[in-house]
């Protein structure tokens, strides 16, 4: 049987963030090839459920082993999918430790559990764990392949076979990383990327029984519908305007340099980027000057990839984005310290790190996903005031704080935010077995990592062993009730 997935007549063109040119085009499958794709990925998944969690963890481990021995070709669509070479590279970084990180996880997890009695009288229960047969991955174009294995690997090792989505605007790593799939071909019979834009993804809802996706709350509240409509879980990673809030006990030097680090990274373009920043009154001055010149010393990776710090915006509608709230807060006194202009450099659409005084929460950058290299900066006296402007917002993915580690975990406690990071920004994409939950609009569901983000993929199923007496009808005789009986 071929593993290739079936092919559309539909085309799409694909822009290239680093020259704006569309040099490659995808072709989306239909809903009858996808309808196809999915009743073979649901013939193979019982045998790869009943092969067990170490015979998975090794065909997940070979195909680790083999992508990460040659990397190149992943790496290189990766790199014209973003604009960026080292976070392209440290996408895939990762793999091996999701693959050994889920295999031992789920060996503990998915051991048969011991019988136990139940509270009812003769009742013994068993509990097995039994996986939805296909879950379908949908993931955005910020980190196209981190975004897509981190829901893969923890439902390939519960037993499921899977179906990725990943984004239409950064498509091209999805061929190469095919071509290694098929290279194990136990693997390629429940494990399939496939190429498409919001209406494939909104096809493969009907072809899945579980989804997990990862992307803007507007379309999110679009696949939970649909979700809703099929009956299926629906896992939802969204949007964030993670706060910071720096309190005076903090060296502002050294939090200026890391939430400069936690702001720009990626240009901006990661849903735990710190998108905006409250500064106790004593350090603010000196925290915002440190920031500057920090800002300053930042370069774009123009015209060589490979030097600078920071890539190209990768999705030209997002640059007219950050450039309408950029224009919003301009117009309502915001001042630009530094960057503040989308520049255009051979073709691709750039920004440099954007600090901004004098803001307010009546402006959209401070209220609305920004997702740009961007760090709108507020003042504040007192702690009561940083957790009202930092609470004061329909997002609540996560958040940082900078102080003294007892003081910061006290505001830290105050927030609603699913992770807080302590004197660091987006600490969740280092700690992957950190278990957290979305606060808020910024998501829905069970936590994407640690123990949760395998047993999401699991329903369990109850076994009632009757060792005593069964009831028959004669126990439903009335005139066999009395009174306290
Ligand atoms: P998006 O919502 O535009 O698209 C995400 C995916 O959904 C894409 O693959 C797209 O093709 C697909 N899609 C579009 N319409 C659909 C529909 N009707 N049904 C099913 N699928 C559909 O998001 P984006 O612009 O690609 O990504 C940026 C967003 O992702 C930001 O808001 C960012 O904060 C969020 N994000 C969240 C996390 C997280 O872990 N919380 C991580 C990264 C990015």
């Amino acid at each position: 049987m071929s593993t290739q997935a079936p092919r559309s007549a539909r085309e799409l063109a694909v822009r290239n963030p680093r020259t704006g040119q569309s040099d490659h085009v995808i072709q989306p499958l239909d809903a009858a090839a996808l309808a196809a794709l999915g009743d073979r990925l649901r013939q193979a998944q019982p045998a790869w459920a009943a092969a067990g969690v170490a015979h998975r963890a090794a065909v997940l481990r070979e195909w680790a082993g083999r992508l990460l021995a040659d990397p190149g070709p992943v790496v290189d669509a990766l790199s014209r999918d973003t604009g960026r070479y080292r976070l392209a590279l440290g996408e895939i970084q990762p793999l091996r430790g999701l693959v050994e990180g889920y295999a031992a996880m789920g060996s503990a997890l998915l051991a048969p559990a011991a019988e136990r009695p139940s509270v009812a009288p003769g009742i013994a229960i068993g509990t097995e764990l039994v996986p939805y047969a296909v879950a379908g991955v949908i993931s955005p174009w910020n980190f196209p392949f981190l975004l897509s294995t981190l829901d893969a690997i923890p439902a390939l090792v519960a037993g499921c076979a899977v179906i990725v989505k990943p984004s239409e605007v950064t498509p091209r790593f999805i061929a190469p990383l095919m071509e290694s799939v098929r290279q194990v071909p136990e693997l390629a019979g429940v494990l399939a990327f496939i190429e498409g834009d919001g209406a494939t993804g909104a096809a493969l809802i009907e072809e899945t029984d579980i989804i997990c996706f990862t992307g803007s709350v507007a379309t999110g509240r679009k696949v939970a519908e649909s979700c809703a409509r099929h009956f299926i879980p629906a896992c939802l990673e969204l949007g964030g305007k993670d706060p910071a809030i720096v309190l005076a006990s903090a060296d502002p030097a050294r939090a200026a340099e890391v939430i400069l680090r936690a702001s720009v990274q990626a240009t901006g373009q990661a849903c735990q980027s710190l998108e905006r920043v409250y500064v106790q009154r004593p350090i603010y001055e000196a925290f915002l000057a440190n920031l500057v010149a920090a800002a300053r010393r930042i370069e774009l990776n123009y015209p060589d990839m490979r030097a600078g710090q920071m890539g190209p915006l990768i999705f030209a509608r997002q640059a007219e984005i950050i450039a309408g709230q950029l224009a919003d807060a301009r117009a309502r006194g915001a001042q630009v310290l530094t960057g503040g202009e989308i520049e255009h450099h051979g073709g691709g659409s750039w920004l440099r790190p954007t600090v901004v005084t004098a803001v307010t929460h009546d402006m959209t950058l401070m209220t609305e996903e920004t997702f740009g290299p961007v760090i709108p900066v507020m003042p504040f006296d007192d702690i009561d005031e940083a957790v009202q402007l930092a609470n004061d917002s329909q997002y609540g993915l996560s958040a940082a704080v900078f102080g003294e580690e007892a003081e910061a975990r006290r505001v830290a406690t105050r927030l609603d935010a699913g992770a807080v990071s302590i004197n660091d920004g987006g600490l969740t994409t280092e700690a992957f077995d950190a278990e957290k939950n979305s606060f808020k609009f910024s998501g829905m569901g069970s936590s994407r990592m640690g123990p949760s983000g395998l047993l999401r993929f699991l329903r369990k199923r109850a076994i009632l062993i009757q060792r005593g007496q069964a009831k028959t009808m004669a126990d439903l005789d009335e005139r066999g009730a009395a009174p306290g009986t």
